[in-house]
């Protein structure tokens, strides 16, 4: 704008000037061809008065005509000798005639005597105007000397005039400025305007403000630009609101996986870890991010894979065993094909595979420890087959001796496999369990009646302690029972003559300060026998564990019973631990959920009773 002012200026003050010029110039040239005209017309009116033959001509009737003459001519007339002596003057009294200076001086009566034409503007000696002269040379009859004419007029009103001009000429110019100033202003504005929105608004966008659409009205360059740049806005945003969907979900899947995953850059350095792999490992993903993988881990095994997949970009696969926490890990590691600083190279998941080692460990177990119980019974019976066969049938004392131990190990060998077929069907969901509502004592009571020939035969002590409010357990009856059978024919096995073997029920204890209503009930049977290491407990329930495997066999355990009570407890939603009873023994404790057909059955009861 100032840039387009300053030119605007200086064209105006320069077609000012040259106008002025012009207009002066012009001016002057009329003012001098008025004045010629004069000077010539008195040159024709003072022709005669010189060419007559009257000499001497007295002044005083020169300076008459030459009064007379400027009055008509409406100038100043001077008739100026060869000499310079001014010989009449229509401004000048006659009196002062002769003071007047000489003229020989004045240029444009040098110039009319040396060319017969003079012209000067100055201010007058005598009026002291500005005035311009013109002066013409005239020559008189009988070869007197020439005198000339000069005529002058003040150029006062031409002087009026320019500066009038003049001023109408500045005043137009200043109108003209200030016209040109409003309009470089709005023009100005007008371009600034849109622009400077449209800055607002990109600055908006830069600092994340997608949404503001810029708005213009301006239907030019401008708008088109606001246009593109909404529009780019809008593709921005777009692509914004995938990327975010895409990591969204990226995360989500990552999160909730439950396998490990680390992505690693070319060099290493770890990118990216999910929360299970920071479970894992104990590290967060914070102080996870950007850092060497063998510095994070030291696991000589995972920074081997680690080296090795960056070296030769093929999948890998390995497994490790973390020596604090003792798990087992399957990593899988394969090349993701990033080649810079912040790109996923290489990407490995890790698999927590503990629980299926711990698994197959017992199944390997299992089919070891079936086939030796099968055997043990198996060769003996086989053994004492031959024995008879070699000829100890004919001793009837012998063979009846023999047979019976044939019999006792061929009840044990069924009563394995019944155990194994009973386990196997509850374990394949074979057996459904029925759900009815049970009063747990009458199931305690059923259950001691069973095992009380036994009990009594090794002098134990049977107490029960049951809780008379309790609410009935929703279950299988017959499995419930078979549950309770086993945990006191053990307890029975277990304790020495003469033991106490308590049966108990009571609401299990609720979590926290508040008292909700239980919500499980523990049936607990405790004895004050043999006892279990505390670090065979968590064992106890596995298939053919046993503390103490010679004893179990001498007492005629199959090492399955537990093995079913689990099953059988687990398949009414359900838990069994067993713990150290005090001061001696142990005490196992089933954990049966109230359910709510239960509880609302109970409740029935209860309405019904009162
Ligand atoms: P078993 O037929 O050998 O008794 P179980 O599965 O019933 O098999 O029990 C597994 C093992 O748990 C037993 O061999 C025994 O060592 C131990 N055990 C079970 N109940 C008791 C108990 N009441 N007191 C001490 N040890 C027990």
């Amino acid at each position: 704008m100032l840039s387009t002012l300053l030119a605007v200026a200086c064209g105006l003050l320069i077609a000012g000037v040259m106008t002025i010029q012009s207009i002066e110039q012009r001016y002057l040239t009329q003012f001098g061809d008025a004045l010629e005209a004069k000077a010539k017309l008195v040159e024709y009116g003072i022709h005669p008065l010189l060419s007559s033959s009257l000499s001497p001509r007295p002044l005083s009737s020169l300076q008459e005509t030459a009064r007379d003459l400027g009055n008509r001519v409406s100038a100043r007339v001077t008739l100026v000798a060869a000499d310079g002596t001014v010989l009449a003057d229509s401004a000048v009294r006659d009196a002062d005639l002769p003071a007047v200076e000489n003229h020989t001086s004045r240029p444009e009566i040098q110039q009319a005597l040396s060319t017969g034409h003079g012209a000067d503007i100055r201010p007058s000696h005598t009026t002291g105007e500005r005035t311009m002269y013109r002066a013409l040379l005239l020559h008189q009859a009988q070869n007197a000397a020439p005198i000339v004419v000069r005529v002058g007029l003040p150029m006062v009103i031409v002087d009026r005039e320019i500066a009038e001009l003049k001023q109408h000429l500045f005043l137009a110019l200043g109108v003209a400025f200030l016209v040109a100033l409003t309009l470089s202003i709005w023009l100005a504005h007008s371009i600034t305007k849109p622009l400077s929105d449209i800055v607002a608004a990109a600055r908006q966008l830069s600092s994340g403000h997608l949404a503001v659409p810029i708005r213009t009205t301006a239907q030019d360059e401008v708008s088109l630009l606001a246009t593109t740049l909404n529009d780019m806005a809008n593709q921005l945003h777009a692509k914004i609101d995938e990327l975010s969907e895409d990591r969204a979900q990226l995360l989500a899947v990552l999160t909730s996986m439950v396998e490990g995953v680390m992505v690693l850059d070319y060099r290493g350095h770890v990118l990216q870890i999910n929360p299970a792999l920071e479970g894992m490992f104990g590290i967060s993903r914070v102080e996870a991010r950007g850092r060497p993988c063998a510095e994070l881990f030291r696991q000589q095994q995972l920074n081997d894979l680690v080296t090795t997949i960056l070296r030769s970009r093929v999948p890998h696969e390995d497994e490790i065993v973390l020596p604090l926490t003792g798990r087992c890990l399957q990593i899988e590691a394969s090349p993701a094909g990033g080649e810079r600083e912040s790109e996923a190279c290489i990407v490995l998941v890790f698999h927590d595979i503990t629980e299926l080692r711990r698994l197959e460990k017992i199944r390997k177990d299992f089919v070891a420890n079936v086939s030796h119980e099968l055997r043990t019974p198996l060769t003996s019976i086989k053994g004492y087959v031959e024995a008879l066969l070699d000829g100890a049938k004919d001793d009837p004392a012998v063979s009846a001796k023999f047979l019976e131990i044939i019999l006792k190990q061929s009840d044990r060998l069924n009563l394995i496999i019944e155990d194994l077929l009973e386990l196997s069907k509850i374990e394949s969901g074979r057996v459904s369990l029925k759900e009815e509502p049970l009063e747990l004592r009458s199931i305690v009571d059923r259950t001691l009646s069973m095992i009380k020939p036994i009990a009594d035969k090794k002098r134990h002590r049977l107490v029960t302690s049951i809780d008379p409010a309790l609410p009935p357990v929703a279950g299988d009856e017959g499995r419930l029972v078979q549950v309770l059978t086993n945990l006191l024919d053990n307890a029975v096995k277990y304790t020495p003559e003469g033991g106490t073997i308590s049966v108990g029920a009571k609401p299990a204890p609720s979590v926290g300060n508040a008292e909700p209503p239980a919500q499980a009930i523990d049936l607990s049977v405790a004895d004050t026998g043999i006892g279990i290491p505390e670090e065979d407990r968590p064992r106890v329930f596995e298939r053919f564990y046993r503390v103490d495997k010679a004893r179990s066999r001498e007492l005629g355990g199959t090492g399955l019973g537990l093995a079913i009570v689990k099953h059988i407890v687990e398949g009414h939603g359900g838990q069994v631990w067993v713990e150290a009873n005090h001061p001696q023994g142990s005490r196992f404790v089933v954990r049966l959920p109230l359910r709510a057909t239960a509880r609302s059955l109970h409740h029935v009861n209860e309405a019904s009773r009162a």
